[in-house]
């Protein structure tokens, strides 16, 4: 792409009413624009780096047998109130129709997915099965201060699985918390896995994927030495006794639990029963009897995902995208060079490598401040100076030093 063509520019100064880092700088390097509280645009630059994101997610889900749908976001009210979410789901968005009829936003799809999936499963054979999508989410969120981090619309990878038995629902449930910390660790993140009961009401037991940083809004104890990490929302009722900041994990009882903020980039939750119970759809088990199923729900926060990156890796400059998810993998910039970067950005093209082109008619400096805040992992740059040298500059966003490398060594160099 060309920096000239991009209809996006980049802003000096970050919007007033934006307090996280992530919104300041997507926002100033030209990824996202709010359009109100909680609710973003996603520009070129933005929507390349969500469909990154989301592509790593799919396939890790792909990966473990998931098949991917697309189900609808507007929601008939009959099946809210099957599962008594309508009256008791507070971030439940409710749309009225000019004919009175009444309809719901998906803020989350087990009330489209299990009539879907069990009018299919009617039999033990079927199962288990595994369903996604990668869509957007509605919820009435009361504070969306955090850019990304909260969304009122927002871009989520939701998967529900459906089985014939406890059994094989716990073992589906460990091969689904092992791809997420392999998605995490892809997008060059390190996820702690904090364990949640799912309250007083039943043993169920879910567990959320918590990123490390100021930012986020989950308060979690974690230990030192050991994994052990959990929500101090929950603390006192953790399976492996009472947890308190400071004092000696409960788990290796070797480690000190330290206290930090976090955000919530996924989890996992044992839904039991309920939903086919809600909708009364079982299936027929081997012995003849009808059985209903057990059933999981596994969310990842794709959007928030890039609100976190962001958090996590970004100088006083800008951001520094991993290479995972990066827009595009290459900043090439011309100074008043345009003819030899025109050959090379044709012969990255070729190559296939991803390569945004600032071939504007502006300063060195201003080039130089855009790639920087823009973040992408390498920067090319061509110059009298670099040519003078022996070819092109070239330069890593997380690093400081930059060398000089001959017009043919290129593409060697970058792959
Ligand atoms: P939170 O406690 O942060 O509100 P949640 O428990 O309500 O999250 P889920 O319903 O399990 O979240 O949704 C799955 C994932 O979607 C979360 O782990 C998170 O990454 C993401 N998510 C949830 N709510 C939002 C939101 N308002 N904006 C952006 N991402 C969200
Ligand atoms: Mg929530």
């Amino acid at each position: 792409m060309k920096q000239s063509q991009l209809f996006t520019k980049t802003e000096r100064f970050a919007p007033k009413d934006e307090e996280t880092k992530n919104a300041q700088l997507l926002t100033r390097a030209g990824f996202i624009e709010k359009l109100m509280a909680g609710v973003y645009n996603y520009l070129p630059l933005g929507l390349l780096t969500l469909r990154k994101i989301e592509q790593v997610v799919r396939e890790e889900m792909n990966r473990i047998g998931g098949q991917e749908i697309l189900m609808p976001m507007l929601h008939p009210k009959e099946n809210w109130e099957k599962t008594q979410g309508w009256n008791n789901i507070d971030v439940l968005f409710k749309i009225k129709s000019r004919t009175e009829k009444e309809y719901a936003l998906g803020q989350s799809e087990e009330e489209v997915v299990t009539p879907l999936v069990m009018r299919r499963a009617r039999n033990e054979k079927n199962l288990p099965l595994a369903v996604y999508q990668i869509h957007w989410k509605f919820r009435d969120e009361l504070r969306a201060k955090s850019g990304l981090l909260r969304g009122k619309e927002f871009f989520m990878k939701d998967m529900y699985s459906f089985h014939a038995d406890q059994a094989d629902f716990d073992k589906f449930y460990e091969i689904a918390k092992t791809a997420y910390l392999k998605i995490f660790k892809r997008l060059g993140l390190v996820a702690k896995v904090t364990e949640a009961s799912g309250g007083s009401f039943s043993q169920k037991i879910s567990y959320e994927f918590m990123v490390l940083t100021d930012a986020g809004e989950d308060d979690i104890l974690y230990c030192d030495k050991c994994v052990f990490c959990v929500n101090r929302e929950i603390a006192p009722s953790t399976s492996s006794g009472r947890a308190k900041e400071n004092e000696t994990c409960p788990k290796c009882k070797q480690g000190k639990l330290n206290r930090a903020k976090a955000s919530e980039v996924g989890n996992v939750f044992d839904l039991g029963q309920k939903y086919g119970k809600d909708f009364d759809l079982g299936f027929t088990a081997r012995d003849g009897t009808k059985k209903f199923p057990i059933m999981g729900c596994y969310g990842i926060g794709i959007s928030r995902l890039m609100g976190v990156i962001v958090e996590k890796i970004h100088d006083d400059k800008g951001i520094v995208w991993p290479e995972a998810i990066t827009p595009f993998k290459i900043h090439l910039l011309s100074l008043g060079q345009n003819e030899r970067a025109e050959k090379i950005y044709d012969n990255l093209i070729k190559n296939n490598i991803e390569v945004l082109y600032d071939d504007r008619n502006i300063s060195a400096g201003e080039k130089f401040a855009d790639a920087d805040l823009i973040g992408l992992p390498y920067r090319l740059v061509v110059s009298e100076k670099s040519l003078k040298a022996g070819g092109v500059e070239l330069k890593r966003r997380s690093e400081s030093k930059s060398k000089v490398i001959k017009e043919k060594d290129i593409i060697k160099n970058l792959k």
